[in-house]
This record gives structure tokens, sequence and C-alpha cells, in this order.
């Protein structure tokens, strides 16, 4: 990464737990395999039920969480959230700082119109987001962002 990034002066961010990113439009939540072991025995079930009811494979060979009908992330309650929260994925927990969020500002800002934690709460120094962001548990794909 740059060592002058866009955000050397830092970041702000506090979850409201709106539940925006674990619901809404189709979407994946990258999982590793040592994350998948670690669900399974906080679920108390075996490993191979884990995988066959939770995952499922992508394009490029890595695992996501799978969805319900609605698209809501599989380990989603509306009456209580995160239903596996100790436990989430990397992907979830490292989360407005990836890669992808950090490409630009246009980029963060484009992030930020679904997380109304973003912009919000204590400073996120600029250290602490890129150790976050070298290890987001993302593709690291920066989307193409529209152009009115
Ligand atoms: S969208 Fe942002 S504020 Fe809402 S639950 Fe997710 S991280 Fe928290
Ligand atoms: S695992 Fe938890 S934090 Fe991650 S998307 Fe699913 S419900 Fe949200």
């Amino acid at each position: 990464m740059s060592a002058h990034p866009w955000y050397r002066d830092g970041l702000r961010f506090a979850c409201t737990r709106c539940g925006n990113c674990c619901t809404g439009e189709p979407g994946t939540v990258r999982v590793t395999d040592v994350e998948i072991a670690t669900l399974a025995v906080y679920l108390g079930i075996d490993l191979a039920d884990c995988h066959e009811r939770y995952t499922r494979l992508l394009d490029d060979g890595a695992l996501s969480l799978v969805e319900k009908p609605n698209h809501e992330c599989i380990f989603w309650s509306r009456a209580h959230g995160c239903t596996v929260y100790p436990v989430r994925p990397r992907q979830c927990r490292t989360w407005p700082f990836w890669r992808a969020s950090l490409a630009s500002p246009a980029h963060w800002a484009a992030a930020a119109l679904n997380c109304p934690g973003m912009g919000r709460g204590p400073l996120h120094d600029a250290a602490s987001i890129e150790a976050r962001a070298a290890d987001d548990g993302t593709s690291g794909a920066v989307p193409e962002l529209g152009v009115d």
C-alpha cells in the first residue's frame, strides 16, 4: 500500500448494527477452512455437516457462506443479529476496511451509502486500517464505480 494513502489522517467508523451488510443484495461471505472448522465447533455440529449446510463453492474455488432465499446471510437473525458473532469470518470482522472500500475516496463514499457506521464514531488510524486491509478476507477485487 502507499506510504501516504488518501486516508493517512484516519477514518471514522462505528457499527450501528443496522444489519445492512448481512442482508440486502446477493453477496459473498468468504470463509477459510479454519473458519469453517471454528464455526462447526461453535455450532456443535461436525465439520462435514457445517460444510454441507452453510457453505457454497465460488467460481474461483473459494468457499462462501450461503444465503437465505431473501439474500440474508444464513446466520443473520432479525431478532438477534449475527448469531455466530464471536466466530464470524474475517471478512465480517474487517469491514469496512477492505481493499475495495479503500481504493479511493469515491470507493469509500460509495460503500458508505449502505453502511451508516462509516464516517462516524472513533477515528481509526492509517496503520490499523492498513493492517486490517492487508488481510481483509475478501478477494481484493475493486469494483468499478458507475459514471453518472
Ligand atoms: S452496514 Fe455498517 S453499520 Fe450496518 S451493521 Fe454493517 S457494518 Fe454495521
Ligand atoms: S456471518 Fe454474521 S456478520 Fe457475517 S454476514 Fe453473516 S450475519 Fe453478518
